[in-house]
């Protein structure tokens, strides 16, 4: 199934994808699917971020080739850090690049939202836990996060999380999906979740031992090496097989 957000009539809704129409959803998904009667057509609607994030938690370094090229050791634990929810872009939106930064990079990523609330969770549960799986990039001003000791700058700025375009419901293996990142058509990322260093569940379980998740939260789960500039005029397209294609565009800030 594949669940998606868009905002209809001054009201923000959310809705599940038939084809080219999309059935608006009453209520939150995670308290239940109650399919109203009516569709709307996917192709009229502006998508939202199909998530509600108390938090959005990301992991650093989670393959080891991309360690490998940022010049950094292996991990021995997941090494998370938080974005702000005030980052978040919708599918098709502009990352606006900050000029206090003359080097913001692309980082293609497999993101999940949370569909329970999860506090200490094991890792054989962990996946229970997952509503569903898109396609993130974690936008970051790489000139910042080199000279300063946390993240919440570099990685912080407004637009700086564009996610989407819609929550894919059924991954059968969340560790065998193909990742691509293409800016104005050339590919500039590729890489598969196999070669992850922490898995999707161990994530999900370290992450909810620090702290609650919530039902509407966003994880995302570490980029693949091949990360580089963004210019104004460019265009993203992050691709993930089984979920889709995340695109948005980039734009000098006035
Ligand atoms: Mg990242």
């Amino acid at each position: 199934m594949q669940l998606c957000r868009f905002e209809l009539g001054g009201t923000k809704r959310w809705g599940m994808i038939e084809g080219e129409l999309v059935r608006p959803l009453t209520g939150r998904p995670w308290d239940g699917i109650r399919i109203e009667t009516g569709a709307v057509p996917l192709a009229t609607l502006d998508l939202l971020p199909p998530c509600v994030p108390t938090k959005i938690v990301a992991v650093g370094l989670n393959y080891r080739a991309h360690a490998a090229e940022v010049g950094k050791p292996l991990p021995a634990e997941p090494l998370i850090f938080l974005k702000a929810p005030s980052a978040l872009l919708p599918p098709g939106g502009t990352v606006s690049l900050p000029t206090q930064s003359a080097q913001v990079e692309h980082e293609g990523e497999l993101a999940l939202v949370i569909g329970r609330v999860a506090h200490h969770v094991g890792k054989a549960d962990a996946l229970d836990y997952v509503l569903g799986f898109t396609c993130l990039d974690d936008v970051t001003a790489r000139d910042i996060q080199r000279r300063e000791k946390t993240y919440a700058r570099a990685k912080g700025f407004d637009t700086f999380c564009p996610v989407g375009p819609w929550l894919e419901t059924e991954v059968p293996d969340p560790q065998d999906l193909d990742l691509e990142l293409r800016v104005d058509g050339t590919v500039r990322q590729r890489g598969t979740t196999a070669d992850m260093i922490f898995t999707v569940a161990e994530i999900i379980s370290f992450v909810s031992s620090i702290m609650t998740l919530a039902p509407g939260d966003l994880i995302t789960t570490g980029t693949p090496p091949g990360v580089g500039p963004l210019l104004p005029g460019n265009e993203v397209e992050v691709t993930i097989s089984g979920i889709g294609t995340l695109r948005h565009g980039c734009t000098a800030a006035e």
